[in-house]
């Protein structure tokens, strides 16, 4: 049964038996033998040929069976090939010169997706560099076909990577089918336009719609290489420019005034700056105390509040109406951390709107960074920046 299994696994091409199963050392190592007089080259994959020599015997790591560590021996024959001249035989159950069996490699993939590098390799005692040459092999094969797919929304983020806060990739996401298209250091104009050099003319003429940040190297790409598609500013970065006005103003109101004022406001960061209807109501008191002791913080938070009905809007013309009206509540807040954000909205406000019909987010690739920092920063981080993109693709094709 087991050695049916096995077989099963091993070779999707006939041409080879176990003969043996034995418990040596290193675990179970299972002894196989060719059942034909010919070979495959493993240059050229063309069968029939006459057998030159035999190597010595060689082992692949194979999955784990009953939690035992199991290993495929065998002694390859050279055969004589009329293309590539004399060449070591290929075999069904693994790549050349791989130490791995196809079964196995997989397993490998399969884990590093969902656990940190050093993760799997404490689970299947590998070491760093051979689990990184399998996802660069994956990588590089399925690069190709993932790029040439068509595209129509796509959306531009940055990630940071290293210590300190100054290195960046420049992520470029397909909306359509959820995943990464493309990744390229940097944070510039140059760098996304050296996916759009990549993409080419033609291709970036098709494009849509592009989500982003109000990052201006990226607009400046944008507009010069696919000046047809709208810009969509990303409504989650915009809502982090609120937030963090609201909490410039906290901030202020703080260091203003001492006593019994400050030991109200310290520590009710979270309590400002959550959007009310998620705040959990055993809160909700210590917030409406907050805000009858403060009146500018009543007034900030009163108009941050209001700017969520920015985004029930269906048209551009609607939501263009709401902030300029908006505009009039700000005056009588009299906040200048809130007046500088409405400018900035104002300053890119055809992006900003054309969230409103397009209803297009860069939550999904967020959530992908987000999830790949967890990773990362659990085990080591990246500071190499090939091995961060590297697992940065391989996590999201799937
Ligand atoms: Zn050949």
């Amino acid at each position: 049964m087991l050695s049916r299994i096995l077989t099963e696994q091993l070779f999707s091409a006939k041409g080879w038996r176990v003969v043996d199963a034995r418990r040596e050392d290193g675990g179970v190592v299972v002894d196989v033998q060719p059942s034909r007089a010919t070979a495959v080259c493993s240059g050229c994959g063309e069968t029939k040929h006459r057998v030159h020599d035999i190597k010595p015997a060689r082992l692949w790591r194979h999955l784990d069976g009953w939690n035992t560590r199991t290993l495929v021996r065998t002694e390859l024959r050279r055969v004589k090939c009329r293309h590539c001249g004399v060449r070591v035989e290929q075999v069904p159950w693994a790549r050349t010169r791989s130490r791995f069996t196809h079964s196995f490699e997989a397993e490998v993939l399969r884990r590093a997706r969902d656990t940190s590098i050093l993760g799997v390799c404490r689970q299947l005692g590998l070491h760093w560099t051979s689990v990184m040459r399998l996802i660069e092999r994956w990588v590089e094969e399925c690069a190709k076909k993932h790029f040439r797919r068509p595209l129509r929304c796509i959306g531009v983020d940055e990630i940071s990577y290293g210590r300190g806060q100054q290195k960046y990739l420049t992520i470029v996401w397909d909306h359509d089918r959820s995943r990464i298209v493309w990744i390229g250091r940097g944070r510039d104009r140059e760098t996304l336009g050296g996916f759009f050099t990549k993409l080419g003319p033609r291709r970036a003429g098709r494009l849509e719609a592009i989500t982003m940040d109000m990052a201006q190297g990226y607009i400046a790409a944008v507009t010069e290489h696919a000046p047809q598609a709208t810009i969509v500013f990303d409504r989650f970065h915009i809502e982090r420019y609120l937030t963090w006005a609201i909490d410039e103003i906290r901030k202020q109101e703080f260091w203003r005034r001492r006593g019994a004022y400050r030991k109200a406001v310290r520590g009710k960061r979270f309590l400002l700056l959550r959007k009310h209807r998620r705040l959990h109501w055993r809160r909700r008191g210590d917030l409406a105390l907050l805000l009858m002791l403060n009146q500018r913080l009543f007034r900030a938070y009163v108009a941050k509040e209001q700017f969520e009905h920015a985004w029930t809007y269906t048209t551009a013309k609607g939501m263009r109406e709401f902030i300029v009206r908006w505009r009039r509540l700000l005056n009588w807040t009299r906040l200048k951390p809130l007046i500088k954000f409405w400018e900035m909205l104002m300053r890119h406000l055809d992006g900003v709107t054309a969230w409103a019909p397009l209803r297009l987010t860069n939550a999904a690739l967020e959530g992908n960074n987000s999830r790949i920092r967890g990773l990362s920063q659990r085990a080591r981080g990246y500071r190499n920046p090939n091995n961060l993109m590297l697992v940065l693709y391989h996590a999201s094709w799937r």
